[in-house]
């Protein structure tokens, strides 16, 4: 891949508001995907309005075509848990 500027995001350490998602809140905690327990929010990201470039622009979407499958089809939010039994990372996303 070619190097390209970073992307803007806005970061937002724990979350209680809906600054995070697109589609509502992040939950506090969630089940942690490699162990089943408990992982704690540790941060979460929203790309910007107003970018020359979002993620969805790195890759086509074509859920069709095995050679290229899924991709973004709008800008993302992320959330990123750590698991305080493992310390394994867990994370989620949505869409604008
Ligand atoms: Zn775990």
């Amino acid at each position: 891949m070619d190097k390209k500027a970073a992307m803007k995001v806005s970061y937002v350490v724990g979350c209680g508001d809906d600054r995070g998602s697109f589609q509502g809140d992040w939950p506090e905690v969630c089940e942690c995907v490699h162990c089943g327990k408990t992982a704690m929010l540790v941060f979460a990201t929203v790309e910007d309005s107003g970018l020359d470039e979002y993620l969805c622009d790195r890759h086509i979407n074509v859920p069709d075509n095995d050679a290229e499958g899924y991709w973004f089809h709008d800008a993302t939010a992320w959330a990123v848990y750590i698991c305080r039994r493992c310390f394994g990372a867990t994370a989620k996303w949505n869409q604008a």
